[in-house]
């Protein structure tokens, strides 16, 4: 039978007034597993008030007792990863060793998060003036809204709600309506941890959900992860109505092969980068680009075997290293790009779309695809194609290939491999993407420092997690103070300075 999941909204789930719904598929037999209702504007009315209310009292609790809370929260979680996990590997597909890592790369934002003392520690200047002192302290914005993509159902709600509930704010997660449940049971434990009703709260829905948060008055600042165009349109309409945004879109990672690098451990690096999650990762390695021609014939000698042999099957085979594609749509878009590739001239050496999962022929199953010769003009290369297809740009040289990646629409993850220091510093300093690996393929900050790229990957002036995420949800007031002495203060109509 079919699973409801609901909302969340003052402190316990509930069905909500919206009369629409959407249906939740196992991506792995493509049968449909549960439904999902989509939020009305009166539920998420609703959510905010509840939120509105709650702020009051939490922003007022200290900030040593929110992080007992969370605490609370933490020890939960460790003991019921597991559990969490299975339910993301169910409705998206990944496999679960996959889904464990995720778990615990949103444990470990947590773990951050319940520093809020520290975190939150001001700063004193005494005697910015003769007897006057100024004092900075960073106070929480109020209600904030989070909209999550559907290929992190635990990890990218959990960059958000753990600083900005540490910081005094109340959330209301919009997930996925595609992989709805995980939010449900996030808000469950944080309940069970002891956070008061309101102050978390989850509205399931698509874009209707998130037009009503993006206009709603109530609503301060709204942290979105997702693709690029509905990144751009989110921080466009809430920079419209006067909401401070964080909008983290799409990526095209580029991993550099430099000549001295030891190519077995690039080809071992490159097939968890490119094909982990069935490439369905904001951080996979979709591009790589060997300098010069033996770099790239020996890299694809490598590759190419261990792309055919990829081990594929559901998140309950404890062998499969790749999952299916989240539905059926996006698996048909994937087959269309892998087309595409060849109509434009690029040469398919691995073919993925042949592939069948026995057993589980409904499933949304794709074999990984290996492109040489892919030419910066092809869509495959231009498009964020999110699957499990790895594009081979050849390259004469460092500086062609750093030029390339800088030319690039997007500016998310890239990294190099190489031994050579220089190089490595070199590309370091140059490359215009916000987040860099050197040797390390998915170079995902962690979570005490903060996640974001440049350009059409992020919108808006914050990183997410980490300190950036403290300075997102919380606003800057600057004190200054003199205390009356017996010193008479002559009147000055002058912009006051200190002496
Ligand atoms: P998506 O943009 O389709 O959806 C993201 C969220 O926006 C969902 O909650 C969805 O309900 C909502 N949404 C969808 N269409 C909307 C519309 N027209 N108006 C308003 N809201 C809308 O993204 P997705 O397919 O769920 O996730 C995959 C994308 O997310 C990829 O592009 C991937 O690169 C990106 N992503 C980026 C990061 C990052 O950190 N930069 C991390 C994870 C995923």
């Amino acid at each position: 039978m079919a699973k409801y999941t609901g909302h969340y909204i003052d402190g316990r789930r509930c069905v909500g007034q919206g009369r629409r719904t959407s249906t939740v598929f196992n991506p792995a037999t493509g049968e449909h597993t549960g439904l999902v209702p989509l939020a009305s504007g009166s539920d998420v009315h609703r959510a905010v008030a509840s939120a509105t209310a709650a702020f009051a009292i939490w922003s007022e609790i200290t900030p040593l007792r929110r992080a007992r809370i969370l605490n609370k929260f933490l020890r939960l979680l460790e003991e019921r990863a597991e559990r969490l996990a299975a339910l993301i590997s169910a409705e998206h597909g990944k496999v679960l060793a996959d889904a464990m890592g995720e778990v615990q790369r949103g444990i470990e934002v947590v773990e951050f998060a319940t520093g809020a003392p520290q975190l939150l520690k001001g700063e004193f200047t005494e005697s910015v003036g003769t007897r006057v002192d100024s004092h900075s302290v960073r106070q929480p914005i109020g209600v904030v809204a989070g909209i999550t993509p559907f290929n992190f159902p635990a990890m990218v709600p959990m960059w958000m709600f753990p600083v900005a509930l540490a910081c005094g704010n109340c959330f209301i997660l919009k997930p996925s309506e595609r992989v709805p449940s995980a939010a449900i049971l996030l808000a469950e434990w944080l309940t069970e941890a002891g956070l008061p009703p309101g102050v978390f709260n989850v509205v399931q829905g698509d874009k209707q959900a998130v037009d009503a948060l993006l206009v709603h008055p109530d609503v301060a600042a709204v942290s979105f992860v997702g693709s690029t165009p509905i990144a751009r349109y989110v921080y466009e309409t809430a920079a419209r109505f006067g909401k401070r945004c964080q909008a983290l879109g799409g990526a095209k990672n580029h991993m550099i092969v430099m000549p001295d690098a030891d190519l077995d451990q690039v080809a071992d690096a490159l097939m968890g980068a490119a094909y982990g999650a069935a490439g369905e990762r904001c951080m996979a390695a979709s591009v790589v680009v060997p300098i010069g021609e033996h770099t790239a014939n020996e890299l694809i000698a490598r590759m190419a075997p261990r792309v055919h042999a990829l081990r594929i099957g559901p998140a309950t085979d404890p062998d499969a290293e790749m999952g299916p594609l989240i539905t059926k749509q996006h698996l048909e878009r994937v087959c269309a790009y892998i087309e595409s590739g060849v109509t434009q001239g690029a040469n398919l050496l691995v073919d993925g779309r042949g592939f069948k999962m026995q057993g589980h022929e409904g499933g949304y199953f794709i074999g990984g695809s290996l492109f040489d010769q892919v030419e910066p003009n092809m869509t495959i290369y231009r498009e964020e194609i999110f699957g499990p297809v790895l594009c081979v740009v050849r390259a004469e040289s460092f500086e062609a290939a750093a030029s390339l990646i800088n030319r690039s629409e997007f500016g998310n993850g890239t990294a190099i491999f190489t031994r050579d220091g220089k190089a490595a510093r070199e590309f370091a300093h140059r490359i215009r993407v916000g987040m860099v690996g050197v040797n390390v393929a998915i170079p995902v900050p962690m979570a005490f420092h903060s996640f974001g790229g440049w350009k059409a990957s992020l919108f808006g002036g914050h990183h997410i997690h980490g300190p950036e995420g403290v300075r997102f949800y919380t606003q800057l007031k600057t004190i200054t103070t003199r205390w009356p002495t017996d010193i008479r203060l002559d009147v000055n109509f002058a912009m006051p300075t200190f002496h």
